[in-house]
């Protein structure tokens, strides 16, 4: 049986390179539920899943990390986002109907790659990644290996059911490693989609580097959570004048508002509205109000 809904980091002890897998059932599965969207978007957004989860490993702070596809072709955005506490929630926008099978960036030709790293403090740093090749996982090693100068290997693969990403990356700021580098990523190479999709991290592990000493941390939980709030809601509201938001209320009954990520509802009446311009502004009490 496979790891779920785990990541879990591989350090090797006779050379300077990292790796990190993902295996993700439950969280994957729920994001999908919240839609319907055709199998097309599902691999897709399963593998944009599993490419957030393996470079979560990587933050060394408290933030989120967001990971953001966008074109004016007929697949409009595909998002996945992850925390430091490993939740993850994706969303994908498209324009009518999309052909059943068709590779990553030809989908997006024309358009933008984007990872976002929002730090609970500190300035948000965006990097543009390339649509280099074929596949989400071919850009995302063209990242690291011109921003980041960091020789790196990506696995991505999803079947609606299951997403599972692996990574191999040589250590940064570390030391000649051309030599280990050749060795371990023609090894890794090997791995086949069907591989990382079906078999534990012990199991893949050991088929790959038999021979190689390795050893692997504790696994690290994931989950699908989505942290919109009732607050975050009304902050956005405040983009719109008052006399435009008291408009709407009178028109329609109340602003509602679900969020895009988990379909959860916010709604706002002419109360809440005095309340998001009062100077004290803090919607999350007005629950218990009304
Ligand atoms: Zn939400």
């Amino acid at each position: 049986m496979s790891s779920s809904d785990q990541l879990q980091r591989v350090m090797f002890e006779q050379a300077d390179i990292r790796s990190v897998l993902v295996g993700l059932e439950q969280s994957y599965q729920q994001a999908l539920s919240k839609h319907h969207y055709p199998r097309l978007i599902n691999i897709l957004l399963g593998e944009m899943m599993a490419a957030v989860s393996l470079l979560s490993a990587t933050l060394k702070f408290d933030g989120r990390l967001i990971l953001q596809a966008q074109s004016d072709n007929q697949l409009k955005v595909l998002m996945a986002e992850c925390n430091h506490q490993r939740d993850l929630r994706a969303i994908a926008r498209f324009d009518g109907e999309l052909p059943e099978q068709a590779e990553f960036c030809d989908l997006l030709e024309g358009g933008q790659l984007v990872i976002t790293i929002v730090p609970e403090q500190g300035k948000r740093y965006q990097g543009v990644v390339p649509l280099e090749g074929k596949r989400l996982s071919n850009c995302l090693e063209a990242y690291f290996a011109f921003s980041e100068q960091l020789p790196t290997q990506i696995h991505l693969a999803a079947d609606e059911q299951r997403a599972a990403g692996f990574l191999l990356q040589v250590m940064p700021a570390k030391g000649d490693s051309a030599t280990d580098w050749e060795h371990f990523s023609c090894l890794a190479a090997t791995l086949s989609d069907d591989e990382l999709l079906k078999l534990d991290n012990e199991t893949i592990l050991h088929r790959l580097f038999h021979e190689e000493d390795c050893r692997l941390f504790e696994a690290d939980s994931l989950q699908f959570k989505c942290d919109c709030s009732r607050k975050r809601t009304g902050e956005a509201l405040r983009y719109m004048t008052r006399e435009e938001l008291e408009q709407i209320v009178r028109d329609e009954g109340s602003i509602d508002i679900s969020c895009q990520f988990c379909n959860e509802l916010y709604q706002f009446d002419l109360a809440d509205i005095a309340l998001l311009f009062s100077d004290s502004a803090n919607i999350e009490g007005s629950d218990q109000l009304h």
